[in-house]
């Protein structure tokens, strides 16, 4: 399939310029932009909602630092390597560890409050996967909120500052290149252009220059019909990151959570999460006829890993035809759930249930993307002028799995370490400021109303349970998705604006991940394949990564074979 270079867009209105443009406002977003700000003249901060947006506030179980004085990096480093199951990036975990504990204190001195013990030591907590007592927490579930209330009480108190700009409600289209420097390749990153619903000179489309561009804006939750991630989660980094020219990697890698509020098919946007808590304090999960079904499954019955739990639940789902199963906490009480759960029995309320009457329908949904845009140990890309921080990033330190609560820290660590480099780099000149070029290749935009579809056959195709039948059936109803006519500019009847520039982002991130996890013949981490279940170091103890060739396909490599970064 060809794919389009550039989203068909208006040309912009209107322009202006910075220093340095960070794409994003969650805690990579802020982290990035609070640094910068005293290093540079001028920060852009761009983001799509308003600041608090992303998942970052979402976020409940909490931030994994070596702390306590028993624990060590090095025991960190050894967990979050077996969770990544043989592909993690060492030299990035390394950094993740030994770094984190400092980044965690400067959050701290910004503003951010944890819980806390009786006898004023901080209250450390354990996770699945962690052999030691290692997360911070705030407000008991609550991490997420008060990381981003302090960061973002951080950015208000320089708001007015002449040498920061923030623009919410501003969605970046794509990324602007100057002159190719290879025949036919598009050339370094030199800002963006944004779409802003705002007023006066600021309003619709325009274009921000810069030296350098941070992309910090989260997930691709919303790639799939079912996700806990806010409806901004798009994959807009990784979709205009592969539109510039960029390397992205680890794609296949996604994390479902076994256990989120299941609303029935036609439910869209954000779902809540019911939280492993839940099963730790004694739920169990039963089927549609009402039998338990996880001591058939694993010894540690509901408490198995995560991905042996949702694998289950998808067995019951296809044995049984009905799309959910149920979480029985009733045992517990009224006045236990109360006092343990009380955000989660908030949300449920909202719907109408109640842990403590109820059968709670659950079901699998899509959590966290390991995969992102391809970053060295300094948040370069693949192309100059362009970083990646967050969960849009791929600094390897995921692997093929998520340790729980590391990815708030890979945001702090990594987007404060771009933010150094991108600085130094203006200093001594190695960043300088470009003439946008137009890039070759088609322009395109699919209309809406695809999302759904799309949505849907990402789940079919590239699920929690992968085969080729299925990986085929997607990678064929996308093309046909994309038919011309359709996506093709001169056929474009579609009106270029955010849902539609969203759809298309939606529908080139799924392409990229149905397209790495067809290649991948094997299970590992959060690519779980029916036809191929064991996992296969002879032949796949390599990462992959995705780029547009020249005649704009998706090309599919080992990392490292056909690139360096920037
Ligand atoms: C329910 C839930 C619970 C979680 N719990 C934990 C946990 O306990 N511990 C942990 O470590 N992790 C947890 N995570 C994961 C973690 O929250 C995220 O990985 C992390 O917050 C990502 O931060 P970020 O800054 O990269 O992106 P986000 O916080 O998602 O921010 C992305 C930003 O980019 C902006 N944006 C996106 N596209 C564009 C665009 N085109 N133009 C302009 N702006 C754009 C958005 O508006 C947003 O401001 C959880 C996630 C969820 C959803």
């Amino acid at each position: 399939m060809s794919f389009a270079r550039t989203l068909v867009a208006p040309e912009p209105g209107w322009v202006t310029q910075a220093d340095v443009i960070v794409v994003g406002s969650g805690v990579a977003g802020l982290t990035a932009a609070l640094e910068l700000r005293t290093k540079v003249d001028r920060v852009l901060v761009v983001t799509k909602g308003v600041l608090s947006s992303g998942s970052t506030v979402w976020a409940q179980g909490g931030i994994a630092a070596a702390l306590d004085p028993e624990d060590t990096p090095e025991a960190h480093m050894a967990d979050t390597l077996i969770a990544g199951g043989g592909l993690c990036s060492v030299p990035a975990v390394e950094v993740l560890v030994r770094e984190g504990p400092e980044r965690v204190g400067e959050l701290m001195a910004r503003g951010a409050r944890f819980d806390h013990m009786e006898d004023g030591k901080i209250s450390l907590g354990r996770e699945g996967g962690h052999h030691a007592d290692r997360i911070i927490h705030a407000g008991g579930d609550a991490t997420g909120a008060e990381v981003s209330r302090a960061l973002v009480a951080q950015l208000e108190a320089i708001r007015n500052d002449p040498g920061i700009e923030v623009i919410e409600h501003a969605l970046v289209v794509d990324l602007l290149t100057s002159a190719p420097v290879d025949k036919g390749w598009p050339g370094p990153v030199c800002g963006v252009t944004l779409h802003v619903i705002g007023e006066g000179t600021r309003d619709g489309i325009g274009a921000a220059t810069a030296k350098a561009v941070i992309v910090a804006t989260g997930g691709i939750g919303q790639v799939y019909r079912s996700s806990t991630n806010p409806v901004s989660a798009t994959g807009d980094g990784i979709a205009m990151a592969l539109r510039a020219g960029a390397a992205v990697a680890d794609l296949e890698f996604v994390q479902f959570h076994p256990t989120v509020l299941w609303l029935g098919s036609g439910m869209i946007g954000q779902l809540p999460l019911i939280s492993e808590a839940v099963r730790g304090e004694g739920a169990l999960l039963l089927n549609a006829d009402g039998k338990r079904f996880m001591p058939d499954v694993h010894p540690m019955a509901e408490l198995a890993p995560r991905d042996v739990v949702t694998h289950a639940i998808v067995d019951q789902i296809v044995a049984t035809g009905v799309e959910n199963v149920f979480l029985d906490a009733r045992h517990l009480g009224a006045e236990r759930i109360a006092h343990r759960f009380p955000t989660i029995q908030e949300a449920l309320a909202e719907h109408g249930l109640d842990m403590a009457v109820d059968l709670i329908p659950v079901a699998p949904a899509q959590h966290f993307h390991s995969g992102g845009v391809f970053t060295d140990l300094y948040g370069r890309s693949t192309l100059k002028g362009l970083y990646a921080a967050g969960e849009a990033a791929c600094t390897g330190v995921h692997g093929a799995n998520r340790l729980a609560s590391n990815s708030l820290l890979e945001g702090l660590v990594f987007a404060s370490r771009a933010a150094k480099d991108v600085a130094s780099r203006i200093v001594e000149g190695d960043l300088t400021e470009g003439e946008p070029v137009r890039r070759d290749g088609t322009q395109g935009l699919l209309p809406a109303t695809d999302r759904g579809r799309i949505q849907k056959l990402a789940y079919e195709g590239v699920g929690p349970v992968r085969e080729r039948d299925g990986l085929e059936a997607a990678w064929e109803e996308l093309r046909d998705i994309r038919r011309p006519g359709r996506f093709a500019a001169a056929n474009v009847t579609v009106t270029p604006q955010t849902a539609e520039w969203e759809t298309t982002n939606v529908a080139q991130t799924a392409a990229g991940i149905i397209a790495a996890a067809r290649i991948r013949e094997e299970s590992r981490g959060g690519h779980f394949r029916r036809d191929f279940p064991v996992t296969n170091d002879a032949v796949w103890k390599e990462r992959l990564a995705v780029t547009f060739d020249e005649e704009n396909h998706l090309r599919v490599n080992p990392v490292g074979i056909d690139f360096a970064t920037s």
